[in-house]
């Protein structure tokens, strides 16, 4: 089997989408490439007193449109590649949803699952250092993804603002309210997912109270996407997270298994009583993405369904939470089996669309109410679902080609016009 390369992947994409648009070649080969890729080594002082250096990126795609702007992971399988890719993909998101940023992305190789806080906490602090020529409100804003949160964000925020000699919270986005976090963010991709959703099952003429939905992934996209369809009065019949899966047919308690997660120690679905569990978590991924379901939401990671698997594959709709989990193969099986997919770079865009308006709140020092960041969340999210339908409609292509015209188009009319420097 030819090895996943995510950047190859993302490459590829681009590429199909160049030619699909008669893309100008010299826009092309800058957008196949990366302004800026920086690797930093972090050593880090651990509890029984060895220093330990982990190695970290902090990758800034295109700055075309405006800042860079992308999550920060913490995975044993972070790459130089993985983070190019994601940067990428957080060009096209901005652009999808015509938020005023580049994309970027940062990484640190490490298991954040077997260090104590406190190492975390030295970690994020000295990567913060290390990055900081790079990052900054005007420049790069960094935010949550795989393994980090709003407490790492904080001490982001902490960091950079103790080496300039003043608070500023626009560095990061996904702070806690209290330093200047936005109402709405911890929720706002899995809400996002859910407002696309909403789109595509009128554009579908199916009701949400009719649809079984599984879920892969219970983390910040997935237990949020989980809440919000439930809301909607779909039924989740399965989720898995990487202690393994659970699955009810007659519906998952989704309230009751949010506050499991939140209050069981390691924060997993493993011990909930309300389903059948499955420990091994490859078997039951195997068994989550084949059911039989309306609605199967990959919000884990990427590489999830590929050419050996997509032909499994059951749901009328896929909505993708995490980046990247369909691989270009299994994309065009899933088109001709006649799967409706909803593809990363539109369906989790709600997280980055409210860290833009975080970061709007801290750069005036004026903070919003719930209310009017859901409206302004929907608003965009409606907009850019029915921008994206009408694109694919058009070119009779599938949702993530639609998505990438629609994205590619926006970023290379920005570079034409701000021309090649000197
Ligand atoms: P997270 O760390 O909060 O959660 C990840 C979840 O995936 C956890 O429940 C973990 O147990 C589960 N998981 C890990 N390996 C698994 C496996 N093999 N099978 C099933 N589940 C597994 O991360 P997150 O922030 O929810 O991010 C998830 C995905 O969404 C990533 O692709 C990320 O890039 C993307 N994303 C995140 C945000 C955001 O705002 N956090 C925004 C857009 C996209």
């Amino acid at each position: 089997m030819v090895k996943y390369n995510p950047w190859d992947m993302a490459c590829h994409q681009l590429d199909i989408v160049a030619e699909k648009i008669s893309l100008d070649q010299g826009i092309h080969a800058k957008l196949r490439s990366c302004k800026r890729a920086l690797i930093v080594s972090i050593p880090i002082r651990m509890d029984d007193g060895s220093v330990h250096v982990f190695e970290g990126y902090r990758v800034q795609h295109n700055l075309e449109r405006g800042p860079a702007k992308g999550g920060i992971r913490y995975h044993p399988n972070v790459s130089l590649d993985e983070v190019k890719a994601l940067a990428m993909w957080m060009t096209w998101k901005c652009a999808v949803v015509g938020i005023p940023y580049g994309g970027a992305k940062g990484g640190i190789i490490c298991d954040p699952s077997k260090m104590s806080i406190a190492e975390i906490e030295r970690l994020t602090r000295r990567y913060t250092s290390e990055i900081s020529i790079i990052i900054g409100p005007e420049k790069d804003i960094p935010a949550p993804d795989v393994n980090t949160n709003p407490q790492i964000m904080s001490w982001i925020m902490d960091t950079y603002s103790m080496n300039i000699g003043y608070s500023a919270p626009g560095v990061v986005t996904g702070k806690p309210i209290e330093i200047g976090g936005s109402q709405g963010r911890l929720t706002a991709t899995g809400r996002g997912v859910m407002f696309v959703v909403e789109e595509a099952l009128k554009h579908l003429k199916i009701l949400p109270k009719n649809c079984s939905v599984a879920v892969q992934g219970f983390g910040n996209v997935g237990s949020a996407t989980a809440r919000f369809l439930h809301e909607l009065g779909c039924k989740v019949v399965a989720v898995t997270d990487v202690s393994g899966g659970l699955f009810n047919k007659n519906g998952l308690n989704i309230p009751e298994l949010l506050e499991y997660v939140k209050t069981s120690p390691r924060k997993v679905i493993a011990g909930y009583k309300g389903g059948d569990f499955e420990s091994n978590c490859k078997k039951a991924n195997e068994e989550l993405l084949a059911l039989g379901v309306d609605i199967l939401a990959p919000c884990a990671l990427e590489n999830q369904i590929t050419k050996e698997n997509a032909s499994k594959v059951k749901a009328k709709i896929i909505a993708e939470g995490a980046n990247g989990p369909t691989t270009p193969e299994a994309d065009e099986i899933l088109y001709q089996k006649g799967v409706f997919v909803l593809p990363d770079v539109l369906t989790n865009a709600g997280g980055v669309t409210v860290s833009y308006f975080e970061w709007i709140q801290d750069l005036q020092s004026h903070f919003w109410q719930l209310e009017d960041i859901d409206k302004e969340l929907k608003r965009i999210m409606t907009n850019s679902f029915k921008d994206v339908v009408k694109i694919s409609e058009k070119e009779k292509c599938n949702m993530r080609l639609a998505a990438y015209i629609l994205a590619v188009s926006r970023v290379a009319h920005a570079v034409k016009l701000r021309g090649v420097f000197p």
